[in-house]
């Protein structure tokens, strides 16, 4: 039932990381931002400081840790009347708006303290928050096993005659939660039902193991590693710990060191990885499907295993020459700098592509920066909103209590015509204690209320932008910048989707759909059309040149396919992992075939990547799914915008069709309006 709490994919799943460090400036003469660009580029205090403490996020009950307890009981009080009205209502639409209802009472509380937990620098907050999170979970659990609770729901689907006259949305509404039941298990014997919950329990801690695992440093006698490279690493005492790939480091002896010492295969990560997979397929069985990966992939775009395959097999082909080139002249790079030792290795490829990409084009961050001032960059979504969507942005002060920390900004999100749209909480920079990690949180849900009032959407954007100084405002580099949209566009998917029910508010949509927005927005980031919009320097006011544009976008073209290639390499392991079961060779075995088919440079003996792909947890027969979405986002970006990206017709049908649905229409239904819209018509 809860399983609406689906988010949108953390950055760390997202192609190629380009992180350069930050520039530096002098100080800034003079702006014209108005008041969206203005709130981000100065040091303002922006909540009121007197009153009453309203509580985090306006929540009364969270002016203190303690509150959490209060806020949790609400939710749970509330729940057991709507289990009760939702048992006793007949077959009718008021059944889902009832599960509706009991979806919102838990996730407002669940949601708020998920991201309360990771995000507040207040220990108690955190723990208090952990605490909710993990109350609420329990009941989640009791719910979709809740054997009259279901009943009233298939009463209403077996009703064929009310099923016809119910609206797609609530159809499907009504089916998603049904999901929910069954994949829990519950059309099961009481006997396979304890087994399923067993099995979940058994799954979630291996989950957890494996994930430590994952991360676990290796460590080695220090008279292995030859002596000048040794500083590199930690030492301790005799050992040498090695943390990490060292992707970066210029050394290639370094590289190979920590590539082979890192992945390095430890026995109890290998058994945990197994029995996880082993527990996932037999759950899977359980409760009615071939596989685990056919379990995931009910409701998401591609449907089936064997469409994924099929979609990451036409993707590999495309990419397959344009993949030989990039390693030839990553190759070429390494004779170059290494004539010794020239064959290009699995640790090579991030950091030569990185030189090549240096060599080609001057993309040096400090160059760029200067244009990219957070205010600047807010300036430039701001006007794009406008011209695409008539919405803007503004910011709004706060009341006491309302933020976790100070430099938190609020957003209202207005449309001419229809008013405010939701409220956007802009958390944008580093502070200690806080993940470093671009994300955004659902607060709340979007959703068509009783009284005919429509609940806003709110909603928190994570990002880890360095403060202004006493000589420039925050400055952000390329990289960043693309982030900063591309989690713009998770939200406005949040803020723009108008779904009767919150259960598919916004993000709560397929997860290989879920990216498509934000993929989409880095589309125009890269434009430079859009670019010189806003990108001016923060001291001259110069705008950026379009030879810096367009070195920009060339530079991320370069081994790209190889990127690419090698994501494409780890979704068929994570497919082959989540398929047929006994697996037919070792995890080692099957990780060395799909890297020699999939991907092209050499496995490594002795070394089992695999232990350490965490994603393997979070994104199990999923990890396609970002792929998926840019394939998507790639056809919307050249149906839609590539001729003028400003297209307020495009940008109103882009809105219709997409995002208004959130996760209520089926992503391949609306995928087909945008293409047959788009197209141009014929005859003319
Ligand atoms: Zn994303």
């Amino acid at each position: 039932m809860l399983s609406g709490c689906r988010r949108a994919l953390p950055a760390a799943l997202r192609l190629a990381v380009r992180g350069w460090a930050g520039g530096g400036g002098r100080r800034r003469v003079s702006t014209s931002w108005s008041p969206v660009g203005a709130a981000f580029d100065a040091k303002q205090q922006r909540s009121r400081l007197t009153g009453q403490s309203t509580g985090l996020f306006g929540v009364p009950e969270l002016s203190s840790p303690e509150g959490f307890q209060e806020a949790q009981e609400k939710a749970l009080q509330e729940t057991e009347q709507l289990v009760q009205k939702a048992c006793t209502t007949p077959p009718g639409p008021q059944i889902v708006m009832i599960f509706d209802q009991l979806s919102d009472a838990l996730c407002r509380v669940a949601d708020l303290a998920d991201f309360v937990k990771i995000a507040h620098p207040d220990f108690a907050f955190r723990e208090a928050a952990e605490e909710t999170c993990r109350n609420i979970g329990t009941m989640v659990e009791k719910l979709n096993t809740n054997i009259e609770l279901c009943q009233s729901l298939k009463q209403l689907l077996a009703d064929k005659e009310v099923m016809d006259s119910l609206d797609p949305e609530t159809r499907q509404v009504a089916e998603l939660f049904m999901f929910d039941f069954e994949i829990s298990g519950i059309h099961l014997d009481e006997e396979k039902r304890k087994r399923a919950v067993d099995l979940n329990v058994k799954i979630l801690d291996l989950c957890n193991q494996f994930l430590i695992g994952a991360h676990l440093p290796n460590k080695i006698d220090k008279q292995i590693l030859p002596e000048h490279i040794r500083y590199n690493f930690a030492v301790e005492g005799n050992y040498i710990q090695i943390t990490g790939l060292h992707a970066d480091c210029s050394d290639d002896l370094v590289r190979e060191a920590a590539y082979k010492i890192f992945l390095y295969p430890n026995a109890e990560q290998l058994r945990c990885l197994e029995e996880l997979l082993t527990s996932r397929n037999h759950l899977a069985q359980l409760v009615g499907y071939n596989t685990f990966a056919h379990r995931a992939l009910q409701g998401t775009m591609a449907r089936t295993p064997e469409k994924v395959m099929q979609f990451l097999e036409t993707l590999s082909d495309r990419l397959f020459q344009r993949t030989l080139k990039d390693f030839e002249m990553m190759e070429g790079m390494k004779m170059k700098l290494n004539p010794q030792n020239s064959k290009l290795m699995p640790w090579d490829h991030p950091y030569y592509s990185g030189v090549l990409r240096a060599e080609r084009y001057n993309i040096e961050p400090s160059l760029y920066c200067p244009f990219f001032s957070l205010g600047a960059c807010m300036e430039g979504l701001n006007f794009l909103f406008n011209q695409l969507l008539g919405i803007s942005l503004y910011a709004e002060q706060t009341e006491k209590g309302e933020l976790w920390c100070e430099d938190v900004r609020k957003l209202a999100v207005v449309h001419e015509n229809e008013g405010l749209l939701g409220y956007i909480y802009c958390d944008f920079y580093q502070r200690a204690d806080k993940p470093h990690q671009d994300c955004h949180f659902t607060i709340r849900g979007g959703r068509l209320r009783k009284d005919g009032e429509y609940q806003l959407p709110v909603v928190v954007l994570m990002l880890s932008l360095p403060h202004s100084t006493k000589n420039s405002p925050t400055l952000l580099t390329p990289g960043m910048m693309e982030n900063l949209f591309h989690e713009m566009g998770h939200a406005m998917h949040s803020m723009l989707g108008r779904t009767r029910y919150q259960h598919v508010t916004g993000t709560r949509c397929p997860t290989d759909f879920a990216e498509v927005p934000s993929i989409l927005m880095e589309y125009f980031a890269s434009d430079y059309r859009v670019v010189n919009q806003f990108a001016r320097h923060f001291q001259t006011g110069q705008s950026l040149p379009k030879s810096m544009v367009s070195r920009l976008c060339e530079s991320k073209k370069i081994c790209a396919a190889a990127d690419m290639q090698l994501q494409v390499f780890y979704a068929v392991l994570d497919q082959l992992y989540h398929g047929e079961h006994p697996l037919k060779r070792s995890t080692t075995e099957i990780l060395k075939e799909t890297q020699e088919k999939f991907y092209g440079l050499p496995y490594v003996p002795k070394t089992a990547w695999q232990l350490r792909f965490s994603h393997l947890v979070g994104y199990g027969a999923k990890y396609y799914s970002y792929l998926m979405s840019r394939a998507i986002a790639s056809m919307v970006w050249k149906q839609c915008f590539v001729q003028n990206p400003f297209d307020r017709a495009m940008g109103e049908r882009y809105r219709r069709e997409m995002l208004a649905h959130g996760g209520g229409k089926e992503p391949m239904l609306m995928v087909q309006v945008i293409y047959r819209n788009a197209a141009p018509p014929e005859g003319t």
